[in-house]
Parts: C-alpha cells; sequence; structure tokens
C-alpha cells in the first residue's frame, strides 16, 4: 500500500500530464488546422458585429419611435432627419428643376429628376410586358438593352452585369426598375445577363469574368457593374457611374436589417471601371459554392491600392426580392482561400480563363450561356 503523499504526488503527476497533453493537443490543433480556427473566429467577430450593430440599430429605432410620437401632431411627421448611424453630411446640392443643359454637354451626375425614394414593385410580371412598357415609355431603348441619352452626352458607357442561373422571375422585376433609373441618371447602358449552364455549383465570380471579357467586345465600355439579380435599389440618387475609385453600391440591405454586415463587406452590387477591374485581374475563379468571392474582390481592390467608396447615408438601399429557391450550398474552403488572396491576385482571374460562351441577342439584355468547370480556369501551384 502506497503512503497518502505519495498516493498525491502520483495523482497530481498524472494530472499534470493529461494537462499537458490537453494543451499541446490544442495546440497541435491550432497549428495544423488554422482554416478551421480561423473560420470559427471569423464567425464569431462577423456575429459579435452584428449583434452589437443589431442592438445599437434597435436602440435606435426605439428612441426614434419616441421621439417620432413626440413630435407627430395627428400622425404627421416630425420634420427632422433622423438617423444616428450616419454623421452629419451636408446635403448634396441636386440641380434645381428646369435646369437646363445642352446635347453638347456631358450630362450632369445630380439631375433634378433624381429624387431619391423610390417604391419598391415586387410583384411578378411578364418579360414580354416590361419590354413593351419600357419600349412605350422610350422608344430609344434598343436591342440588348441597349440605351444613351440624347440630351446630353453620357458621362459613363455602363455594362450591367448580372450572374444568373434558375431565377427567372427576377429579371423582369430587376429590368422594370432600373431601366428608368438609369434613364432618369442619363447614363449609357447595357444589359449582360451572364447565364450558368450545367451542374456545377454556382460560380458567381467566375460568370463575372466571363462577362466581362463578353461584354468588352460589344461595346467599349468603360464602366462595369456587378448587379445580383435579386437587389432593387430604393433611391434613384444611387449614381450608377464610376469613379476614380471602386464602389459598393449595395450598402444597406433590408435582409441585414439595413446595415452594413461588415466594414469590408462588397457584395450585392458593386462596380469598377473596366481599367481598375483589369488592373486587379478581374474575379477569382475558385469560388465554388455561396460565399467568399465578394470578400476576394474587395482583398485584390485593396491589394491593387484602391479605397472602396460608397454613397452616403440611406442613399445604398436597396431591398431583395424573397426568393424560394433552394440556396446555394456554402463554400467552407471560401476562408483558406480568403488567406491567399494576395498571392493568387496574378494567378487567377482574368488571365487564365477559358471558356466558351453562346451569345444570344435579346430585347432587354444580351445573353451569355456558359457551362462552367474548374479546368476552366487551371492556377499553377504557388
Ligand atoms: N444566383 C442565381 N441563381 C442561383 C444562385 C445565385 O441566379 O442559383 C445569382 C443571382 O444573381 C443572385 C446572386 O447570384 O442574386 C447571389 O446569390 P443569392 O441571391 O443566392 O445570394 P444571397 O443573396 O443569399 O447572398
Ligand atoms: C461571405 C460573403 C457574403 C457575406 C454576407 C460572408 O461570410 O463570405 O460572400 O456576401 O458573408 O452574407
Ligand atoms: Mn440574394
Amino acid at each position: 500500500m502506497m503512503p497518502p503523499h505519495m498516493r498525491f504526488r502520483r495523482r497530481s503527476f498524472l494530472g499534470l500530464l493529461f494537462l499537458f497533453s490537453l494543451s499541446t493537443s490544442a495546440l497541435y490543433f491550432i497549428y495544423s488546422a488554422p482554416g478551421i480556427v480561423n473560420e470559427y473566429l471569423f464567425m464569431v467577430q462577423a456575429r459579435g458585429m452584428r449583434i452589437r450593430e443589431n442592438m445599437r440599430n434597435i436602440g435606435a429605432q426605439v428612441l426614434e419611435q419616441v421621439v417620432r410620437s413626440a413630435y407627430s401632431i395627428n400622425g404627421t411627421d416630425y420634420p427632422y432627419d433622423f438617423n444616428l448611424s450616419e454623421t452629419a453630411a451636408p446635403p448634396t446640392p441636386y440641380l434645381p428643376e428646369g435646369f437646363t443643359y445642352l446635347p453638347s454637354d456631358f450630362c450632369p451626375e445630380k439631375l433634378p429628376g433624381m429624387k431619391g425614394r423610390l417604391q419598391v414593385n415586387m410583384s411578378e410580371i411578364a418579360l414580354e410586358e416590361v419590354e413593351r412598357d419600357l419600349r412605350q415609355a422610350d422608344a430609344s431603348l434598343r436591342l440588348g438593352g441597349h440605351w444613351k441619352p440624347q440630351d446630353c452626352i453620357p458621362r459613363w458607357k455602363v455594362a450591367i452585369l448580372v450572374p444568373f442561373r434558375n431565377r427567372h422571375e427576377h429579371l423582369p422585376i430587376l429590368f422594370r426598375h432600373l431601366i428608368p433609373v438609369l434613364q432618369r441618371q442619363r447614363l449609357q447602358f447595357g444589359f449582360y445577363v451572364v447565364e450558368q449552364a450545367g451542374d456545377e455549383p454556382f460560380n458567381r465570380a467566375m460568370l463575372f469574368n466571363v462577362g466581362f471579357k463578353e461584354a468588352m467586345k460589344d461595346l467599349h465600355w468603360d464602366c462595369v457593374i456587378f448587379h445580383d439579380v435579386d437587389h432593387i435599389l430604393e433611391n434613384d440618387r444611387n449614381y450608377y457611374g464610376c469613379s476614380d475609385m471602386p464602389r459598393h453600391f449595395a450598402v444597406k440591405l433590408n435582409k441585414y436589417s439595413y446595415m452594413l454586415p461588415y466594414d469590408e463587406f462588397f457584395g450585392g452590387v458593386s462596380g469598377l471601371t473596366a481599367e481598375q477591374f483589369q488592373k486587379i485581374n478581374g474575379f477569382p475563379n475558385a469560388f465554388w459554392g455561396w460565399g467568399g468571392e465578394d470578400d476576394d474582390l474587395w482583398n485584390r481592390v485593396q491589394y491593387a491600392g484602391y479605397t472602396v467608396s460608397r454613397p452616403s447615408g440611406d442613399i445604398g438601399r436597396y431591398m431583395s426580392i424573397p426568393h424560394h429557391h433552394r440556396g446555394e450550398v456554402q463554400f467552407l474552403g471560401r476562408y483558406t482561400l480568403l488567406r491567399h488572396s494576395k498571392e493568387r491576385q496574378r494567378l487567377d482571374g482574368l488571365n487564365n480563363l477559358h471558356y466558351s460562351p453562346q451569345v444570344a441577342r435579346r430585347n432587354l439584355y444580351t445573353n451569355i450561356s456558359v457551362a462552367l468547370s474548374r479546368d476552366m480556369a487551371p492556377v499553377v501551384d504557388y
């Protein structure tokens, strides 16, 4: 029989050994599976940010209700613009009603016809009906959804690229809403619906690369907008021209309670000049399934030395068309790929992509159908 002090020592030694092996295996895990750990940390951080923002927003909304009820008389609103989440921006000088310009002038960016907040109509409609109505409203709308202003020189020639698979009911809703806005903004534009054929997981980024290459064969576009089919803008002062910096348009989405989910969010609707997009080597081709490709684009833009610009205040509000489609599977490998954004930027993008599209001109858009597979964008070891 062992004396009690020996028993104690033996037990504490075993305990220490146990603790030691536990911590080394934890260290080994962190070391050997940084992807999983990083992904977990990212998720925790993102959740935390979202919860904090939600709390702030709920607080602001409660306060807003209190102030509203205190100031409203017979249900009329108090006259202040009450938005705690924005720093006070100086009022934007939009041109006065009746402002005139010549056909030889560049179109102004802040036209009096751009009134701000829009009504959103999400009801389903047939594409032919939208085509007819838009043509009736403006006969100069051409095949492929090409249009340019007649009364001034457009500042930007904008290609709108829409990644697409099996969301047919969304397209007419988007066109019905967006085309009149772009006409009021006096931009030259054309639509390209880039449709993924085949059974591979959806690859939004690769579709945008294909769309970019095809659109540039069509016309010398100087600005390219990457536009989800289900994003409906709520403010026509959200100007779809480009600028000296890449732009993120879809800042406040109803599905995220009208808050930016995180500072680096670059999803939904973004835009770059053709030159900027070439310079960053386009989107990565390696993101199959849902998620990450927009984050990688953000990284590319940063590594190229750009700073993303965004519309201020409520100008960047959007509503998503509710969809009943089964969502794409999440791409869980995205965090691992995102850690190598920098090395991959020059290896994977516009420069390693080979594809054979079928292009068909429709009334409101050019349809680019393309079957995607992994061997279409080989990446050499890095
Ligand atoms: N998309 C599509 N069909 C699909 C999946 C995606 O057309 O099966 C396109 C569509 O333009 C959509 C965008 O890719 O708006 C982003 O996908 P989704 O709406 O599923 O992403 P979420 O809004 O859930 O982030
Ligand atoms: C994904 C992005 C997505 C964002 C917001 C991120 O985890 O990587 O692709 O846009 O969540 O939903
Ligand atoms: Mn969506």
